[in-house]
């Protein structure tokens, strides 16, 4: 099989919303007028953001979660997507089942393969997403206001304990493991909680390197402060069983920066705290207060006790590793 049966095999399906889509130089598209364009490209390289033992189908989904989870975070509807694709070797059952998990997500969000470029190389996974939102709608990093409420949708830690079990610097139990590494190998993008907080959230960020470092990404452009409390660390719906059987001083860690975990983190005023809830309700996904923006700079993490802790929770930076 060459490179144009590959694609042909595993990557092209009739065009639905496209105008053109896989088969020419560009595939076209007809935005929907006076709708703005959400653009953002996230790659994923074997060793580093996956790891060789995930299957196929896991992967496929994965490297579409991450995607739609940056479209999540600004509040836009998913359209489209474009795949870059190195493969070491064309092999036909990797191809099936990368193809299906890609596309279940993709049917799940409505969002259509448009095209990409395929190669031969180290296993490595682009893609770029489109999505749409009304102008002024889009949720940014910078709009974060003092006195405004810290949410957090769904659970933090998962992924990075399950990262530790395959390093083997932490044992679990089997099942809550399987639990752990679904986390860490199919995160659920949180889309219609991103769009159904326009109007609602004043900031919002996908946790993808770690809770603290990525509340800090909004701090720095909001010109902000935060205090988080850690109460919710103790006993809360944001932390799993998997990590409640984690002794707290490493759940701690785990929780605020381990990465990986695709949720959304966003601010909102303290009068939207209706209406936060009604949004999560909603979305049939859990949403946890978890501090309140200050008017200084940085960020101060509290204990049980209300006692600041050190400041070790940095944030995943690819380059100090
Ligand atoms: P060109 O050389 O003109 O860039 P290619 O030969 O790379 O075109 O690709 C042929 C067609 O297949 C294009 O429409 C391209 O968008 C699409 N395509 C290539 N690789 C992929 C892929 N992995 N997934 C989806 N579409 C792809
Ligand atoms: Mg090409």
């Amino acid at each position: 099989m060459g490179e144009f049966d590959l694609i042909a095999r595993y990557f092209t399906r009739p065009a639905r919303r496209a105008v053109t889509g896989v088969g020419d130089d560009c595939a076209l598209w007809q935005p929907q007028p006076g709708m703005q364009l959400a653009v953002s490209s996230d790659m994923l390289v074997e060793g580093r953001h996956f790891l060789s033992t995930v299957s196929p189908q896991r992967l496929g989904h994965k490297a579409l979660a991450v995607n739609l989870s940056d479209l999540a975070a600004c509040g836009a509807r998913p359209l489209a997507f474009t795949l870059a694709l190195s493969l070491p070797r064309i092999d036909p059952a990797w191809l099936q089942g990368f193809s299906q998990g890609l596309f279940m997500l993709a049917d799940a969000h409505g969002c259509e393969l448009i095209g990409g470029d395929t190669t031969q190389g180290p296993l490595n996974i682009c893609i770029t997403v489109f999505g749409e939102v009304p102008p002024g709608d889009a949720l940014l990093r910078s709009g974060a206001q003092a006195g405004d409420d810290v949410y957090l949708s769904g659970s933090v830690g998962d992924a990075r304990l399950a990262l530790e079990v395959f390093r083997g610097s932490l044992k679990l139990d089997t099942a809550l493991f399987e639990d752990a590494r679904l986390r860490m190998e199919m995160p659920d993008p949180r889309v219609a909680l991103g769009v159904a907080l326009r109007g609602i959230a004043n900031a919002c960020i996908d946790v993808s390197d770690g809770l603290a470092g990525d509340l800090g990404h909004i701090l720095k452009a909001s010109g902000v402060g935060a205090v988080l409390t850690t109460d919710w660390v103790a006993d809360s719906a944001a932390i799993s069983p998997a990590l409640q059987s984690i002794p707290m001083a490493r759940r701690l860690e785990l929780a605020l920066a381990g990465g990986d975990d695709y949720e959304l983190l966003f601010t909102a005023a303290p009068d939207q705290a209706p209406a936060v809830q009604e949004a999560a309700n909603t979305c049939d996904v859990s949403v946890t207060c978890i501090g309140r923006i200050t008017a200084g700079q940085g960020l101060q993490v509290l204990d049980a006790q209300g006692i600041p802790l050190s400041r070790r929770f940095v944030s995943f930076d690819h380059f100090s590793h």
